[in-house]
């Protein structure tokens, strides 16, 4: 396995190498953060969007698709609270013209004092042994208890000024706590304004009637305006819910880490409707279903955990993340909320229109709350290769590099080779392409020596590679070899089909949901 550091390198070199993922308008030498999908990665997103359709909306009886315009009424987003309070605090470096979130700075400045009282504990751990009481330790050890203090004081001053929008005060902390431009390494900042994330653009065609109109930074608020749509001719009872995927677009000031952080991205998003009083059980339902579709992938448990929000944002009455474990670290790979009657209240506000269900049971009318399951189809898109990305040293000390995706995600499915380009094999092979391409994406090729071959398959993820050899002409047999264990087998042609049906089947993982 590639030690941490330089998975994200690797993983990003690969992504180029076989066509998975490019930067954007490359020729041009790429636009920040912006990337393109290629023939290995749109297949990949493809069924991890598909894997998320599937069960949520198919496998859920009261669960309904959507799939809304990424331009709506500049209204609608002062409703959602996005044209006012849709920023992020930015600050400049003067000597190295960089910008900064400054609240990134100051958590990375509390994360960094965090990791100085854990080295501080594991040393002592180290030197204690068995008998190492860590409560006792953290609670009276002098250096631990100055740093406690220190985080503690910074996150207090740091909350107050974010919640009082005291950006001056913010710049006195920054300042306070001695943070360095990492380029420049100096002190010169700027001051710290707010930065609006939505990206505005124009309709009309002429410029002075035109009106400002933003690309969407979520897909959920499609979601909330239709509601009372899909319930009506859906005939919707609560509680139900309304799925959608599509584009959603921020402008990120600092948009590192490859397809984390895009300023163009995928969003899959749910937004469940209860009756007011049951929302904290359904986000404990949430919670659990949307843990399990993560572990049903089978990549460790390990690799996923929970992060509570104690500070939460003004329309939530609890919020967590699944966060995964990236080569930066663990990180933030799905969120989910529950929104109380925030966001249809103000729909209702700002729209003067009624977003209410009437409920048979009660006989009376209500504004739903609504718990949601938001995830970015990029992110799980580099959480899987991150998972999978594998470097292996083979029996005859050859190396290989192989992707671990769960078959059923898996770009490519088959690939059909001919052992040799001669003897009426690529006949052969050509036929077993055709009888298997349009139930699965298969892969012919017929050049190359084989080992090669092999080679390609694994490093795109491909589960399963059939060969055909001569014997193959003699009694209609192939070769099967599995990505994994590498081992080959030999079946009948006739077997093919029903045997990669079985191995990729989508619906055998759903089942375990
Ligand atoms: P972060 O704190 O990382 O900026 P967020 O809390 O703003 O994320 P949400 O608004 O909750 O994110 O969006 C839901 C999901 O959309 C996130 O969990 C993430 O998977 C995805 N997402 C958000 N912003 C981006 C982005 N710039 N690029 C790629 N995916 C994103």
């Amino acid at each position: 396995m590639a030690g941490n550091d330089d998975l994200l390198k690797k993983i990003i070199s690969h992504c180029k190498e076989y066509g998975f993922i490019f930067p954007s308008s490359e020729i041009y030498d790429g636009l920040s953060a912006v990337y393109d999908y290629g023939q290995n990665g749109v297949e990949l997103k493809n069924n991890i969007r598909n894997y998320w359709w599937k069960a949520m909306v198919q496998a859920n009886e009261n669960i309904r698709g959507l799939d809304t315009a990424i331009f709506m009424h500049p209204l609608t987003w002062k409703a959602s609270g996005h044209t006012d309070a849709f920023n992020d605090p930015l600050i400049d470096n003067k000597d190295s013209k960089k910008r900064y979130r400054a609240d990134v700075l100051i958590e990375d400045h509390l994360s960094k004092i965090g990791e100085k009282i854990e080295k501080e504990v594991a040393k002592a751990r180290e030197r204690f042994g068995p008998a190492f009481n860590e409560a006792q330790f953290r609670s009276t050890n002098p250096r631990v208890l100055e740093n406690q203090k220190k985080k503690d004081e910074i996150s207090t001053q740091f909350a107050a000024a974010m919640e009082q929008n005291n950006l001056a005060e913010v710049r006195q902390i920054i300042l306070d706590c001695g943070i360095v431009c990492p380029v420049s390494g100096s002190r010169n900042w700027t001051d710290v304004r707010q930065f609006n994330l939505m990206f505005s653009t124009r309709v009309g065609s002429v410029s002075e009637e035109a009106e400002t109109i933003y690309l969407r930074p979520e897909t959920a608020q499609g979601i909330f305006v239709n509601f009372l749509n899909v319930q009506k001719t859906g005939r919707m009872k609560i509680p139900f819910g309304i799925a959608q995927t599509g584009k959603a677009f921020r402008n990120e000031i600092v948009a590192r880490q490859f397809i984390f952080r895009m300023r163009e991205f995928e969003q899959m998003e749910m937004q469940f409707f209860v009756k007011p009083g049951t929302e904290m059980d359904w986000y404990s339902h949430w919670k659990e279903k949307r843990m399990k579709w993560h572990h049903t992938l089978g990549f460790p448990a390990a690799n996923y955990r929970f992060h509570d929000h104690i500070k939460l944002a003004h329309y939530a009455s609890a919020a967590c993340d699944i966060e995964f474990s990236f080569p930066f670290g663990f990180k933030e790979l799905e969120g989910i909320h529950s929104r109380t009657d925030f966001d249809l209240k103000n729909h209702e506000k700002f729209s003067g229109k009624k977003l209410q269900y009437f409920d048979p049971e009660l006989n009376e009318s209500y504004v739903p709350y609504v718990v949601e399951t938001s995830i970015g189809l990029d992110r799980m898109f580099l959480a899987i290769l991150s998972a999978a990305y594998r470097e292996e040293q083979m029996e005859d000390n050859a190396a290989r590099v192989v992707l671990n995706i769960p078959p059923f995600l898996s770009p490519v499915k088959a690939a059909i080779l001919p052992l040799l380009n001669k003897d009426r094999l690529p006949e052969k092979g050509m036929e077993i392409y055709r009888s298997l391409r349009l139930s699965h994406n298969c892969y012919y090729e017929e050049k190359d020596t084989i080992g090669r071959r092999y080679r390609r398959q694994d490093a795109i993820g491909t589960p399963y590679c059939i060969t055909i050899d001569h014997q193959t002409l003699a009694d209609d047999t192939v070769t099967i070899r599995e990505r994994d264990t590498m081992k080959q087998e030999r079946i009948p042609v006739n077997k093919v089909a029903g045997i990669i049906d079985e191995r990729v089947s989508i619906e055998k993982v759903l089942a375990l949901l």
